[in-house]
């Protein structure tokens, strides 16, 4: 039953490379790629493929979108870096534009997803001391079991996942955790005085794509407001129309304190990262109190506008939210004995295996590889199934007879 599968000797040498000397801190597939176009990837022998996990949903326009490359080649023969020592002319025009794109009144720009994070617990622990009169280091930040937000040493700090934080301590004190989608937890935790913010997912996408009961993120808000702490919603993964809604806080019409963004910012180009806010927010930042060297440089600023107005552009947010209903019926009509769960809402999807092999689910994604689709295995039995968003019907509909056929591997 185990899928075997043919190594190229051009690819067994790159895959030697990186097992020589690079860090062994991922477990990928076998494959290695050198191309990519809007749902698909093309590997060193040519082979290619669906993306279904689109870069951890960083390529929700689709690889190598033209409008953003021909930015980021554009504004690369002009300036690339200023540092924010001084200005350059299209930060200015970058906050503007994605301050009312949203509907914030400041933005806070980053790089990374996790560095996004950790902005955003500053800023909530520095608004609880000198808005909401918190003591001095008593601030806290309610998070949920089983979150992702990233992996520096603060934010694996709150992470209940051993494998983030085993002989990584001693742990950044001050957050609370509480089961995900249990608003009783949160009305217990949001009790304490001294509680600045509440960091949730609006679905867990790392745990395996775990949609909270609707009108779960809705009271969660309102609890926020009501015990005046700051709902952070890390909309890093499921935010820029992934889910079928521009943000999947939209979903619930929530719209959080502090809204944090990063992967699709750039359409997978490079990494830019955001944190919304409103003024009495986002100004308790004083100069020289936060920031970073690539932090709104105007490369990432020129991406950044045309990723999402592609967006839009597009209506991937409607083509997200249309395709995701047709790959869960699909999978839903292969009433496949090995598959015991399909969940997600747009295009953040997953499938969880039914089997009695704990590899079965690498086993299916090395099948599916096999037969032109990549997808990785996420806590042992689940598949996520994230396309990029441009995918048509025909296109979901060969993917999902690729997801059918490869499932037989496991009979
Ligand atoms: N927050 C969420 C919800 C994520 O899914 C991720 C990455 O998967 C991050 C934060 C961290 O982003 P990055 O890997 O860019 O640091």
């Amino acid at each position: 039953m185990h899928s075997t599968i043919d190594i190229s000797p051009r690819t067994q040498y790159f895959l030697d490379l990186e097992e020589r000397h690079g860090a062994h801190n991922y477990h990928p597939l076998p494959v290695v790629l050198e191309k990519g176009k809007g749902v698909h990837v093309w590997d060193v022998d040519g082979k290619q493929y669906f993306d279904f996990l689109s870069g951890y949903s960083a390529v929700n326009q689709g690889h190598c979108h033209p409008r953003i490359v021909e930015a980021m080649v554009s504004q690369a023969s002009k300036l690339t870096l200023t540092s924010r020592a001084f200005h350059n002319n299209h930060l200015g025009e970058y906050e503007q534009y994605i301050t009312s794109y949203f509907g914030y009144d400041k933005v806070l720009p980053m790089n990374t997803g996790v560095e996004a994070v950790e902005t955003a617990i500053k800023l909530a622990r520095r608004w609880g001391y000198e808005v909401k009169g918190i003591p001095e280091n008593k601030a806290r930040i309610i998070v949920c079991a089983k979150n992702f937000h990233g992996r520096t040493s603060a934010v694996v700090s709150f992470s209940t996942d051993p494998s983030s934080t085993r002989h990584f301590g001693p742990f950044m004190p001050g957050f609370d955790v509480i089961d995900y989608n249990n608003l009783p937890a949160l009305e217990n935790a949001l009790k304490h005085p001294h509680v600045a913010g509440f960091l949730v997912e609006p679905i867990q996408g790392e745990a395996g794509v775990v949609v909270p009961d609707e009108g779960y993120l809705a009271k969660a808000s309102q609890y926020c407001r009501d015990a005046n702490v700051l709902f952070m919603g890390d909309e890093i993964q499921t935010g820029l129309c992934r889910t079928g809604r521009m943000l999947c806080c939209d979903h619930e019409q929530v719209r959080p304190d502090i809204l944090l963004l990063g992967k699709a910012l750039s359409g997978g180009t490079i990494p830019v990262s955001a944190v919304l806010a409103d003024d009495p927010i986002m100004m308790t930042i004083k100069p020289g109190e936060h920031g970073s060297t690539y932090g709104g440089n105007p490369l990432a600023c020129r991406v950044a506008m045309v990723s999402l107005q592609v967006l839009k552009d597009e209506n991937l947010a409607e083509n997200a939210e249309a395709m995701g209903q047709r790959l869960r019926k699909g999978i839903e009509s292969l009433q496949s004995p090995h598959i015991s769960l399909v969940r997600g809402k747009g295009l953040l999807n997953a499938i969880v295996i039914r089997h009695t092999n704990p590899e079965a689910a690498w086993d299916l994604c090395l099948e599916m590889k096999e037969n032109g689709l990549l997808a990785k295995p996420t806590h042992g039995d689940k598949i996520r199934f994230a396309p990029p968003l441009p995918i048509t019907a025909t296109e979901m509909d060969e993917a999902l007879d690729i997801i059918g056929k490869s499932l037989k591997v496991l009979d």
